[in-house]
């Protein structure tokens, strides 16, 4: 069989590393990706059953490795220009995964408050059960600092946050958690599989991210994937250090980061990426730079147009120059600022009730403009004051521009508002 996982063989660039990664080459091979639908994997002798087992963590059972989600691995690895991947079954799991990684019961997390409210809900609900803490303050360098304490292993945060459009600085908090032995994890959903931004460059050590929503891009399939690089240090972190000879430092080295990631991710908690799944996937990464380069220049379009439009009130998008954060994109969003814009309506019920190209839907990154109305729904169970902070008032609209022509676009919200 073709061993698909050397995302180093070639230096490429992001367009053809897109296209080009994984995809064998010789008479027979498909030339898109094989789905290799299967809960286990051969073996001809006792012993070669023992050295993919034990030896090499290879082809045994469907939970642990699956060809076709390691080719999609291997792509993300390329494009995300890391060192390895596990893809896991959305993006919840991702994050799970990510902070599982480097915490245990006693440790703690400083988060960006900024967030996704399922990563918010991960944070304040789920982790807590595990005993692990999270304190979550305003995104910049100075709040994230004076948050630290001495148990704290993960900086988290998110790369162009949901909705507000945060943009946090990751050289700096890099710094203030290296500082100490903590990592930086960088939730690169809205990043877009580093299209818009490659973290681990930036001088993250975790990417995480959900596959539901660029990278998939056609609302049609549900992942997520954890990424890291080269440089991260964990040596001062007991979960890799403590334990002498048989410490996960020890045994794993370099990989000892991304091994606990797959160990956690997929064999013990068993979020594993279906091999459908992941090739949707994959197939989507084929034309995301295309739709995210379209999407970014229309949004910022749109973005100018509804900020001088008499019927709009606030509109916030992080590539107009007056967002908080927009310095901060400038310098790590050169290629564009992203597909996700808010603004104010006087009547959204109204508004959504006459739109005939935008749709009404929770999701982001899809090749349709989809909108929704976070008061009432992305953010209905997040306390008022939360709401405000976030950016979210009883008129905004959140809209994730797909790629239809502008004009039709404006030609909808016209007509609409
Ligand atoms: C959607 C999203 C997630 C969660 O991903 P799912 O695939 O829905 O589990 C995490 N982070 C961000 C920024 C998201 O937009």
């Amino acid at each position: 069989m073709t061993d698909h996982a050397d995302p180093t063989a070639a230096p490429w660039t992001y367009e053809t590393a897109a296209v080009q990664t994984a995809i064998p080459r010789g008479l027979g091979e498909t030339i898109g990706f094989p789905i290799h639908a299967a809960a286990a994997f051969q073996f001809d002798t006792l012993e070669q059953a023992q050295e993919e087992f034990q030896v090499n963590d290879g082809l045994s059972y469907a939970r642990l490795q699956n060809p076709t989600v390691r080719a999609l691995e291997a792509r993300l690895t390329a494009l995300e220009g890391g060192a390895a991947t596990v893809a896991v079954s959305t993006g919840q799991a991702a994050t799970l995964t990510s902070i599982l990684s480097v915490c245990r019961a006693g440790d703690h997390v400083v988060s960006a408050a900024s967030l996704f409210g399922g990563s918010t809900g991960m944070l304040t609900n789920i982790l807590p059960l595990m005993g692990i803490t999270a304190t979550l303050v305003d995104g910049t360098p100075e709040a994230i600092q004076a948050a630290m304490q001495p148990n704290t292993r993960v900086i988290w945060a998110e790369m162009i946050s949901n909705p507000s459009g945060d943009v946090p600085d990751i050289a700096a908090l890099a710094d203030i958690a290296h500082a100490q032995g903590a990592v930086l994890a960088i939730d690169n959903t809205c990043g877009s599989v580093g299209y818009l931004c490659r973290p681990l460059e930036h001088g993250a050590d975790i990417v995480s991210q959900s596959l539901t929503k660029w990278a998939g891009g056609h609302g049609s399939v549900m992942g997520g994937s954890v990424t890291v690089g080269t440089r991260h240090d964990v040596s001062r972190n007991p979960i890799f250090a403590d334990g002498g000879a048989s410490s996960i430092l020890n045994v794993r080295g370099e990989a000892a980061l991304a091994w606990r990631q797959r160990w956690l991710g997929a064999h013990q908690i068993g979020m594993t990426l279906a091999p459908h799944s992941a090739f949707l996937i994959a197939q989507g990464l084929e034309t995301l730079g295309l739709r995210v380069q379209r999407e970014s220049v229309t949004a910022l379009a749109l973005a100018q147009w509804l900020q001088a439009h008499p019927k709009v009130g606030k509109v916030s998008y992080v590539g107009l120059p007056d967002h908080r954060f927009h310095a901060n994109a400038m310098k790590q969003l050169p290629r564009g600022q992203g597909a996700v814009l808010t603004f104010e309506v006087p009547d959204p019920s109204a508004f959504l009730s006459r739109i005939r190209v935008l749709r009404i839907a929770p999701n982001l990154g899809d090749v349709r403009t989809l909108v929704v109305h976070p008061w009432t729904t992305t953010h209905g169970r997040v306390p008022e004051a939360a709401r405000y902070a976030a950016g979210v008032t009883p008129t905004t609209i959140r809209m994730s521009v797909g790629v239809e022509d502008l004009g039709d676009l404006q030609a909808d919200i016209e007509q609409a508002l």
